[in-house]
């Protein structure tokens, strides 16, 4: 339980009698509606959607963020390149399920083309075709694995308890009981060869960025009942023009309403609402309001000050919510050599450092192009501790493996890292072993404070969770604000 303190107490414990609110700048900021003001921590697309959203239904929001920028995991980098081509840093692809961003790009006019899907396989040192591993010409050099496809190999040595789970039901103790052990351990019990494991490791390594001994096996299990998992034959869509073309036109919409470069650092609350104190050109101020959405990552989240503290349950959560380690790196070529008659490809899955490795600029017009590639886990932390220079070079000799003509057309890479980034810390959440009660924890509102981004969301780790997340926080301010 939160506990509550009155309201005399309330502007006592925290110092800020008569100075509550001093706002440095505009009118709109003015102190004239404290009582119904909502403030929103956090624009990326949880705390832009729940501002645009509350906006929209008539409450008067503040939307701070950190940045100079709206967006968040959204990152889409343009100025770094020539001939207005542009790469996605961070989120990239919107599934079919993706319900919410699909709304949206509706009705703000946005296009969401498919992406090419992978026709090239670089692992162990050989070359392999897509083509020719669908049709059983190809097979993997990895001992247990099926002919004819090469993500899913894991299934077959988990099959018996996602048929557990159709047995004994979700609920059942035995089946829950396997949020205690990791997916790696039930592959191994499931007699699957180390082989398998570590295939798993690259193919598992955009869904979750970590290792399969961390990630929950309850959590595998039930996205194998749930969907038939990603394949090389799922079609991936991304926005056309860019992703940040979505936080930009909600930031639009609200764009007096938010605050810039004003990190939130402080919040007091108690039930008549909260005082949050934002840090203003290096200055503390104080904002009040009738209540507070928190739509950051918990490894920001973990260093705000809160008083009174939350539940003991929320606090535990937010500490240990895990999160895996993400890189991307653009490069800049001259030529689209990938698409040579001769090359392996231009979607090509490795076991190399740079693990997922495509031309992303596939629907911008040439000759120059971008191929992007998506490193996470392990092979992130280890590049994550070189400078730039060294991430370069890794990445020129990893592509000369794969392409013999990449060298004479390069012309430059930039990469981020996004477990370096000062308000984000990591990639994104997985199902971690013993977490499988996180969610609800971290998602239960604590009034007058209340949370969102994408680790609160049922469809976690995506651009469609931080959504999902953003409108279920408006619904319940609108609801509480409707007792009141
Ligand atoms: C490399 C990578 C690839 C991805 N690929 C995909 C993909 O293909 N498809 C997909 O759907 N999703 C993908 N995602 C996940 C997706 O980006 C996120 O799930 C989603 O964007 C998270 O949104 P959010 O609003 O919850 O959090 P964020 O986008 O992290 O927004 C949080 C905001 O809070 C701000 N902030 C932090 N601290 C403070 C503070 N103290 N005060 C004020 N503001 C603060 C931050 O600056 C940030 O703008 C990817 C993510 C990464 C990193």
């Amino acid at each position: 339980m939160v506990n509550k303190i009155g309201r005399r107490s309330f502007i006592k414990k925290t110092g800020v009698i008569g100075s509550v609110i001093s706002f440095s700048s505009s009118s709109l900021f003015s102190s004239s509606s404290d009582e119904k003001r909502i403030i929103i921590v956090g624009a990326g697309l949880a705390g832009l959607s729940c501002a645009y959203e509350l906006d929209q239904a008539g409450y008067n929001v503040i939307l701070i963020e950190a940045k100079s920028l709206p967006g968040g995991r959204v990152s889409t980098y343009r100025d770094q390149f020539s001939d207005n081509l542009y790469s996605e840093m961070g989120a990239e692809y919107v599934d079919s399920t993706d319900l919410f961003v699909h709304d949206y790009c509706r009705r703000f006019n946005l296009k969401i083309l498919p992406a090419r899907q992978y026709d090239g396989v670089y692992v162990r040192g050989n070359e392999l075709s897509m083509e020719r591993i669908r049709s059983g010409e190809n097979s993997l050099p990895y001992n247990g694995t099926e002919d004819g496809m090469l993500f899913g190999q894991e299934v077959q040595y988990i099959q018996k308890w996602i048929d557990l789970v159709k047995h004994k039901g979700i609920n059942s103790t035995e089946v829950q009981a396997l949020d205690n052990v990791s997916v790696e351990s039930i592959l191994k019990k499931g007699g699957a060869p180390k082989d398998i494991i570590e295939l798993y490791t690259y193919a598992n390594a955009t869904e979750s960025t970590t290792t399969p001994s961390k990630i929950s096996a309850l959590a595998v299990i039930l996205s194998n009942i749930k969907t038939s998992g990603f394949s090389e034959n799922t079609v991936e869509g991304r926005i056309f023009g860019g992703n940040d073309q979505l936080p930009k036109t909600l930031s639009k919409k609200i764009e007096n309403r938010i605050k810039y470069n004003s990190p939130l650092l402080r919040l007091d609350h108690n039930s008549d609402g909260v005082i949050a104190t934002i840090s203003e050109n290096g200055k503390p101020i104080k904002i009040k309001a009738a209540k507070c959405v928190l739509a950051i990552p918990t490894t920001i989240l973990k260093n705000i000050e809160i008083y009174p503290k939350l539940s003991n349950d929320k606090i535990k959560c937010i500490n240990e919510q895990a999160y895996g380690n993400a890189m991307k790196i653009a490069i800049q070529f001259k030529k689209r050599f990938w698409d040579n008659g001769d090359s392996i490809g231009q979607r090509v899955f490795t076991d190399t450092v740079l693990r997922r490795i495509y031309h992303f600029s596939v629907d911008q017009p040439g000759p120059r192009g971008i191929l992007l590639s998506f490193t996470s886990g392990k092979d992130a932390m280890k590049l994550g501790k070189l400078g730039d220079e060294e991430r370069d070079k890794i990445a020129k000799n990893t592509c000369l493996k794969i392409w013999k003509d990449s060298s004479k057309y390069w012309e430059r890479s930039v990469s981020k890292y996004w477990n370096d980034d000062k308000w984000i810390k990591a990639s994104y959440t997985f199902s971690a072993v013993g977490q499988k009660n996180f969610r609800e924890i971290l998602s239960r509102n604590e009034d007058p404070l209340y949370f969102a981004g994408e680790h609160t969301a049922f469809q976690r780790a995506s651009m469609n969770g931080a959504i999902e997340s953003g409108l279920r926080t408006t619904k319940e301010i609108v609801k509480a604000m409707s007792f009141t």
